[in-house]
């Protein structure tokens, strides 16, 4: 096993050093079992207790909750769905796009909520987050956005003009603002281990150190999930997966792991904070193709991450450093403020996302009979909601109707990737032409 704390600086810097639960090495049996201990995993586990308390859930993670995406991400807790708006009006149509939307704006705030109420300590602020353009094609593309807030009749967000702008931040780089006060920022390894004690709390039996080795249904249709040690049988499966879903050969063709890079500074000084601005610390993305994002953590180091992808060929889950990628992190940085040359980086990490075909989320069923259940899909955009997810899919089990079980992405068509040469070619391919359109267009 690695050492979850290479894995981020978030992971690292944990107040607690993490002591693993034991491992599975039982042979037992449950109502609902669920793989995965991130956000979707340890949020469904929680909502399920929440509507039964009788049922019996066991949660199984590989390495310890919070090691995948949910203890290594950027921090924005957003409303985007899927990689665009535009993609998804295009994928879907303008109806839909629009409900993806409200059901984005209510992810952020039930994660507030849940935050809130729960009193997880998260390093939670509810400073906004802020889409720039910081070119003409980036100024339209932001514009583009606003006219489809306008016609959705939304009126979650601002408008920040360059003079707006120039009050919050000391650089020439910003163009136009789309500033969306909901939105927040948080250290996502504390939410994952706060969301975790929370699951335990409403009394989910959790199990790390165990990989999920294989699962098969017996004729009483019950689901055998196997670990090296042990084994769990369940009425209910649930796939929490996300990006390493392309180990189970059920669920391989859905999505594929894509890899996303951050660089972190050093603390900044007040002095150095004074001469940058920033001071709404909103999370802040630009409007490329291959977004650059970048926030302030509670001791005001820079995080900055995106900028461009890797992906891993066929299951190869290795890709989390990037050198290539790291340095133009840390060149775009001081691109953006300048006033910050030679400051330290100290740390440079990455993880994967969950990426479909068609580039949107999607909560699926595995069989007819819908007990085994999957999500996945949540490109970069999961924090709020994959926690939204979780209860999605516990008011699945639990045979609930609500505005969420009937959302257009819950039992979607999700087309699938093609074999791994041409997926990888594919990948590749479509990582090309936003590199190209980024240096030609929208720099
Ligand atoms: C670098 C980076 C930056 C990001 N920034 C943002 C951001 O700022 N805002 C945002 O909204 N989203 C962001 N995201 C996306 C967001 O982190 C994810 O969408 C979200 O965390 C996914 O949560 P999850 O629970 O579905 O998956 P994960 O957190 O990946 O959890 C899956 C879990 O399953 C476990 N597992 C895998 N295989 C097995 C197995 N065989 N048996 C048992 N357990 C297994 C893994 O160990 C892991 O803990 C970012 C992602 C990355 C990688």
């Amino acid at each position: 096993m690695t050492d979850y704390r290479s894995k981020s600086w978030w992971l690292e810097s944990l107040p607690e050093t993490i002591e693993p639960n034991p491992q599975l090495t039982v042979e037992d049996s449950a109502d609902v079992v669920i793989i995965g201990g991130g956000y979707t995993g340890l949020s469904t586990g929680y909502h399920l207790k929440q509507l039964n308390p009788g049922l019996d859930v066991r949660l199984i993670e590989s390495d310890v909750c919070g090691y995948g995406a949910s203890g290594r991400n950027g921090g924005f807790s957003m409303t985007l769905f899927g990689l665009t708006k535009g993609i998804t009006k295009f994928r879907f149509d303008d109806q839909k796009a629009r409900t993806a939307h409200t059901y984005m704006e209510n992810a952020v705030d039930y994660l507030h909520d849940l935050i809130t109420r729960n009193r997880i300590d998260c390093d939670y602020e509810r400073s906004g987050y802020l889409l720039v353009g910081t070119s003409p094609p980036q100024v339209k593309r932001v514009e583009h956005d606003f006219k489809i807030m306008e016609k959705w009749g939304l009126s979650g967000v601002q408008r920040w003009s360059r003079e707006r702008l120039a009050e919050e931040f000391n650089t020439d780089f910003y163009k136009l603002g789309w500033f969306e006060p909901r939105c927040g920022i948080l250290n996502p390894a504390k939410l994952a281990r706060g969301m975790k004690a929370l699951t335990e709390d409403a009394g989910v039996k959790i199990y790390e150190r165990s990989p999920v080795t294989d699962f098969t249904r017996g004729p009483s249709s019950r689901f055998t999930i196997r670990t090296e040690k042990g084994s769990l049988q369940a009425e209910y499966l649930v796939f929490a997966t996300n990006a390493y879903s392309i180990a189970f050969p059920q669920l391989k063709s859905m999505q594929m792991p894509t890899f996303t890079h951050i660089v972190m500074t050093d603390p900044l000084s007040t002095s150095q904070l004074d001469a940058i601005g920033w001071q709404c610390r909103a999370g802040v993305e630009d409007a490329r193709d291959l977004i650059h994002y970048y926030r302030l953590t509670r001791d005001n180091r820079i995080v900055m991450g995106g900028g461009d992808v890797s992906f891993g060929y066929g299951a190869d889950l290795n890709r989390d450093l990037n050198d290539r990628t790291f340095a133009h992190l840390e060149n775009h940085v001081i691109e953006v403020f300048p006033q910050l040359k030679g400051i330290a980086f100290t740390h440079r990490w990455g993880g994967p996302v969950s990426v479909t075909l068609d580039m949107a989320p999607a909560i699926g069923y595995l069989g007819k009979d819908k007990k085994a259940i999957f999500s996945l899909g949540c490109t970069g955009h999961g924090v709020s909601m994959t926690t939204l997810n979780g209860r999605t899919i516990a008011e699945l089990i639990c045979g609930r109707q609500t505005s969420r079980t009937e959302m257009f992405f819950v039992g979607r068509n999700i087309f699938p990737w093609p074999p791994e040469l041409i997926s990888y070619g594919t990948a590749h391919a479509i990582r090309g032409f936003m590199k190209l359109e980024d240096r030609l267009y929208y720099k």
